[in-house]
């Protein structure tokens, strides 16, 4: 399939926006990192899917019996996706990444030999504040690039002699799209007893991941991705892990569904998955999700991380010849990464960039701090007394960047249209700094 192909398999590409000047435009998405839009296919198959639908689980009749399957079966599609082994694992469906983390940090805590997490200075919130309540977290530091230092990781898992449970690391920066080397941090993490979430949020949908055998030193032991950042709206994120890990104790949601038997005084819980999804569960969102799996390998992940490569070359090359623009990240475009590109122009405030990259040309980007705040204050090199600025959330000097992430979809006419309008904003700085606080 051409790399034009792609942009007819998703839904709104070509949709007309409004700009302040009465004007229309067709909108440009550089936020994928954020949510992309959903697959053309993903939502015909839920049209198609709706006549049937029912009762998941329990039901006994025809169409309930149909949605159970379809359910149970987008478990082994799912596995299948990531190279999971359900022999081991099993795949638990949640409503996002950050569920799937505050799932796992609850369940990790039934055993308390050991209490130390591994977190990362280049973490999103959402694979560190879930760790915080419950255990002593330590950071793996960043070098002057933000990329991991290995030798850290190295040194504290030493340091902690055996003590740390878990390594948590991101597939992929949702700051600076580096790609972290999860076979090689796990193949660590394993030599001291530690095992490794990885959190797949921006991974998942933009490279192959496999999660390797039980067995093999580089596995990965846990795996979380969201629906929504692979063209699957509607609500479902996906925690993976050993069965073992779910067998024992209660979950932190009870209720319907999570059960085997209750008596006024007893409980037996089921088994994983289902003693970890409470409550009747998002067929739906799993149904969409399946969809937009399929969808992805029909394309072939290779071919979608060369050409969101090949995308963020080109956006690369054009703005590091930009007088005025900042980069944040190291441009060696051997080292693995994914499509998103951090930046800023001087003089002029972050999200007045934003708001002008809406209003002059219909493009949506993403500032401020990503949910990655200790990330982008180093990666700013702010001072200290700055940090104040970080805490008054209202305030215009707040810091932060500019973040364009593509998806498959994007193509060289849309950046295009970036690099003409980023031109345009330095051009004419002084006019909009003057005279808008935001447009
Ligand atoms: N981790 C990373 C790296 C992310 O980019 C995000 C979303 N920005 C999350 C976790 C949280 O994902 P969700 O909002 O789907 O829970």
């Amino acid at each position: 399939m051409n790399q034009s192909a792609f942009r007819s398999l998703i839904v709104g590409v070509d949709t007309k926006i409004p700009l302040p000047n009465g004007n229309w435009v067709t909108s440009i998405n550089l936020d994928n990192a954020a949510t992309t839009p959903p697959f053309v296919h993903v939502l015909n198959e839920i049209i198609n899917f709706a006549p049937m639908y029912s009762s998941v689980h329990r039901g006994t009749g025809y169409k309930s019996r149909f949605t159970t399957e379809l359910y149970e079966t987008s478990r082994l599609i799912v596995a299948n996706f990531v190279k999971a082994d359900l022999n081991h694992d099993t795949v638990i469906f949640l409503k996002n990444t950050t569920e799937a983390i505050n799932k796992l940090s609850y369940r990790l805590c039934d055993d308390n030999e050991k209490s130390v997490i591994l977190s990362t200075e280049m973490e999103h919130h959402s694979n560190d504040l879930p760790w915080r309540n419950k255990y002593h977290v330590d950071y793996v530091k960043i070098d002057n690039y933000g990329r991991l230092c290995l030798d850290d990781l190295v040194n504290k898992l030493s340091n902690y002699k055996n003590a740390v449970k878990l390594v948590a690391v991101t597939g992929a920066s949702n700051v600076t799209g580096y790609v972290n080397p999860i076979h090689e941090i796990a193949e660590i993490a394993h030599k001291y007893n530690a095992k490794i979430l990885v959190d797949g949020a921006q991974l998942v949908p933009h490279d192959q991941i496999d999660m390797k055998p039980f067995g093999s030193p580089q596995h990965i032991d846990y795996l979380v991705f969201s629906g929504h950042k692979m063209y699957a709206p509607f609500g479902t994120g996906v925690l993976i892990g050993p069965k073992d890990t779910f067998n024992n104790g209660a979950p932190e949601y009870a209720g319907g569904g999570t059960v085997r038997t209750v008596t006024r005084t007893d409980v037996i819980w089921d088994d994983p998955p289902h003693k970890e999804e409470a409550g009747t569960p998002n067929v739906m969102g799993v149904l969409g999700l399946q969809a937009a799996i399929k969808s992805l390998c029909m394309i072939g992940m290779r071919n979608i991380s060369n050409y969101e490569l090949k995308l963020w070359n080109y956006t690369v090359e054009n703005l590091k010849n930009l007088p005025g623009l900042r980069l944040y990240c190291d441009l060696n475009p051997d080292k693995p990464r994914i499509g998103i590109i951090p930046f800023n122009l001087d003089g002029i405030h972050h999200a007045l960039v934003a708001d002008i990259l809406a209003a002059k040309a219909g493009i949506a980007v993403r500032n401020g701090c990503f949910c990655a705040q200790p990330y982008v204050r180093k990666l700013l090199m702010l001072p200290k007394e700055k940090e104040a600025c970080i805490r008054n959330y209202h305030s215009h000097s707040r810091p932060g960047m500019i973040r364009v992430s593509f998806g498959l979809y994007n193509n060289y006419e849309e950046i295009n249209v970036l690099i003409q309008t980023l031109r345009h904003i330095l051009e004419y700085k002084d006019y909009y700094v003057n005279n808008y606080m935001t447009i």
